[in-house]
């Protein structure tokens, strides 16, 4: 249970540092898949030293917070998040230096990779076409075309809520794996990273980021609402390609249904509520597990999952 005086203590903590708020923000305008109820506040920082402010000031009025970027590998309850939303969006720089590029948490990974491409520097143009931010690609190792952001990652800056301090830890460091990295440990908000590249033929790299592109809008049904891969491949399976094999195209709950495009995805074909997803996912892994004694693991992150206590 929300302790709304909290809440506006809170609020009112934000706001006499300058920091912007805003009440009852509508998820739904907030994730890709169009779903979810209201968060009862939303936060806004422009600095990273913002970003630190009101993690520590969320912790110190016992006021839950969960940090999004594009939302487009999110879904939230219908009932909203009883917390603060701690907004990345403003936290956007791109700095390019030699082979190095430094981006803001809330940076959209599209705009690194086509700063990439301006600077002649290799190796993105595989995200080209991940919607998000790269504070989202870092914490989820977002990939494709059998390469992951952690490859390209020279460091991460972040703050460690438990230790209230900054950290910078080396690309190494950062536990990437199959969609795993150590921020999914949800102490950690990671407020920036340095990508190291290779030299590489600009028109080369633009050419490889069409064709991505390209191969998106052929394979992908991005027509409709979704959050991407609804599961994380299995080992040893093409998850999509199971869900496909079993029938389960265009199966539908609600207004949420398995693409007839791509069985990897859910879309909101209208109307899909959180409710909706959910229990189409739990069919989904029923039927799998049935069947191929295959279990499938959701890729998609409840917002409640990745929220902070205190
Ligand atoms: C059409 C479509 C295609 C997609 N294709 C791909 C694909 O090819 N490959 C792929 O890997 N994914 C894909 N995705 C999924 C998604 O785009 C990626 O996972 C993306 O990296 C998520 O970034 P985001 O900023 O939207 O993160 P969000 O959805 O906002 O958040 C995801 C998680 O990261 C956490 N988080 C976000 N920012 C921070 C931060 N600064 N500090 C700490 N935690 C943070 C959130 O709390 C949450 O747990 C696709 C999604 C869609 C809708």
């Amino acid at each position: 249970m929300v302790d709304i005086e909290a809440v506006h203590a809170l609020r009112d903590a934000l706001n006499a540092i300058g920091i912007r708020v805003a009440d009852g923000v509508c998820m739904a305008q907030h994730t890709t898949f169009r779903i979810g109820g209201t968060a009862v506040l939303a936060a806004y920082p422009v600095t990273d030293r913002e970003a630190e402010q009101t993690v520590c000031l969320c912790k110190q009025y016992g006021v839950a917070c969960a940090v999004v970027g594009g939302g487009s590998n999110l879904l939230c309850a219908d009932d909203g998040f009883c917390g603060c939303v701690i907004f990345t969006s403003e936290l956007r720089n791109i700095c390019v230096s030699g082979k190095q590029i430094t981006a803001g948490a809330g940076a959209p990974l599209v705009s690194v990779v086509r700063a990439a491409q301006k600077a002649s520097l290799a190796g993105l143009s595989f995200a080209y076409g991940i919607p998000g931010t790269v504070g989202g690609a870092v914490y989820m190792n977002a990939g494709a075309y059998g390469t992951e952001i952690g490859n390209l990652i020279e460091s991460v800056c972040y703050y460690d809520i438990d230790q209230a301090c900054t950290v910078t830890v080396s690309g190494e460091k950062c536990g990437f794996g199959y969609r795993e990295s150590i921020f999914q440990d949800q102490s950690k908000v990671i407020l920036s990273a340095v990508f190291l590249l290779t030299d590489g033929d600009q028109e080369a790299i633009r050419s490889e980021m069409e064709d991505h592109l390209f191969q998106r809008r052929q394979k992908q049904p991005l027509d409709f609402p979704s959050a991407g891969s609804a599961f994380k491949r299995a080992p040893g399976h093409y998850t999509a390609q199971l869900i496909d094999e079993a029938g389960l195209k265009g199966l539908t709950v609600g207004g949420a249904q398995v693409s007839e495009k791509h069985a990897g995805f859910i879309i909101n074909r209208g109307g899909a509520t959180a409710q909706d997803v959910r229990a189409l996912m739990e069919q989904i892994q029923t039927v799998i597990w049935e069947k191929y004694r295959v279990r499938i693991e959701a890729e998609i992150r409840y917002l409640s999952d990745c929220a902070l206590h205190f």
